[in-house]
């Protein structure tokens, strides 16, 4: 749908004068109105056109804006702030919402502003100890951010004077400029390069930001990391981000956990795992031996003829799962150590209880005749 030139519609040059348009209109209403066209449907569609173009061919402003963006002007189009950039028409392209994106493809977008920005999330990686992980703890730390400018108030203006309405963009924080393209003649929106957006002016920059409305801050955060937590959990403080250039909501800041590995414990989510040394003589007897948790010492009691990599559980000795009561395990790994540099007297000892155990290890472990029984002879 393409539409006519105003200047076309009125049957008036360009430079018509303001007199010149209105006697224009006047003829042409009397020749087109409904009234007395009657029997001519088409009638009232040219009415309304020739209403259009008077409407706006007689007002200086709007007059002016037609002269240099033609039918894509947006404040005289459907498409407001933030609907994306206006297109040719009152109720053509202007109307279709998805042209937007299609014009961003084309173009390459170009930044359309969009009133304030949040301000920018922050992301900080923070390294706690492995019992820290496990039950929580508060942390302090400095992250360097931009911060709303405490001397100016974000204005960006030296105290006492006022930051003016930006001459280009007349404090709209965006510049405009029409485009020919396949589709009909678009406006191409982009944040305005003298202010950046921001719509105003600074005559008298603030001497501590230098205009800008923020400063970069090295500010301390306070951050109560919660119990069970684990590499790579994410948490979140809102609002402790960096400031808006504009004077919109300020962005988060991300707290990316690192657990540092500890020399004695494993960790697998909510499990801990530790492995212990035994001697081949508790191994065969059994004994009771003292292992290291998270909170301490407890004692565990080890049966008569343990093997060495046999797992012990102790039942809620892991770590807490985040945000909940349920609280993980403790497997005890044990390993049993095999002597070495023995004295001639405990060389003989364990050479008569190998002869009392049997010749080779075959003859002691059942479980091995009776695999490689099945695995050779296949029953
Ligand atoms: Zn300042
Ligand atoms: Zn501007």
């Amino acid at each position: 749908m393409s539409k006519r030139d105003y200047y076309e519609v009125l049957g008036v040059a360009r430079t018509a004068s303001q007199e010149e348009i209105k006697r224009a209109y006047r003829k042409l209403a009397r020749q087109y109105h409904p009234d007395v066209n009657k029997e001519d449907p088409s009638a009232a569609d040219k009415f309304k056109e020739i209403n259009e173009a008077y409407e706006v061919l007689s007002d200086p402003d709007k007059r002016a804006r037609y002269d240099q963006f033609g039918h894509a002007d947006p404040a005289a189009g459907g498409a407001g702030p933030g609907t994306g950039p206006g297109f040719e028409g009152f109720g053509g392209f202007g109307d279709f919402g998805g042209f937007g994106d299609i014009f961003d493809m084309f173009f390459g977008g170009g930044g359309r502003a969009r009133g304030p920005q949040r301000g920018r999330d922050l992301e900080y990686e923070l390294e706690v100890d492995f019992e820290d992980a496990a039950f929580g703890v508060e942390k302090e730390i400095q992250i360097p951010r931009m911060e709303t400018c405490s001397t100016c108030e974000g204005t960006g203006a030296r105290p006492g004077t006022h930051p003016e309405t930006c001459p280009v963009c007349h404090g709209t924080g965006e510049q405009q400029s029409v485009v020919t393209t396949p589709f009909g003649r678009m406006v191409n929106r982009r944040i305005c390069s003298a202010c950046q957006g921001r719509g105003v002016r600074i005559v008298h920059p603030c001497p501590d930001c230098h205009g800008q409305g923020r400063r970069r801050v090295r500010r301390t955060v306070n951050v109560r990391v919660p119990a069970g937590v684990d590499t790579g959990t994410r948490l979140r403080i809102p609002g402790a981000g960096e400031a808006s250039p504009n004077g919109g909501q300020p962005g988060d800041l991300h707290i990316v956990i690192r657990v540092r590995p500890h020399e004695l414990f494993e960790r697998d989510g909510i499990h801990v795992y530790v492995d212990i040394p035994i001697t081949f003589v508790q191994a065969a007897l059994g004994d009771e031996v003292e292992v290291p948790t998270l909170e301490g010492k407890v004692k565990l009691r080890i049966p008569e003829g343990t093997q060495t990599g046999t797992r012990f559980r102790l039942r809620g000795k892991g770590i807490p799962k985040l945000g909940s009561n349920v609280r993980g395990d403790q497997h005890v790994r044990v390993h049993v150590l095999t002597p070495t540099r023995l004295t001639e007297r405990q060389r003989e000892l364990l050479r008569e209880l190998g002869k009392e155990l049997g010749e080779t290890p075959q003859e002691q472990s059942r479980t091995f005749i009776e695999r490689m029984r099945s695995a050779f002879l296949g029953d």
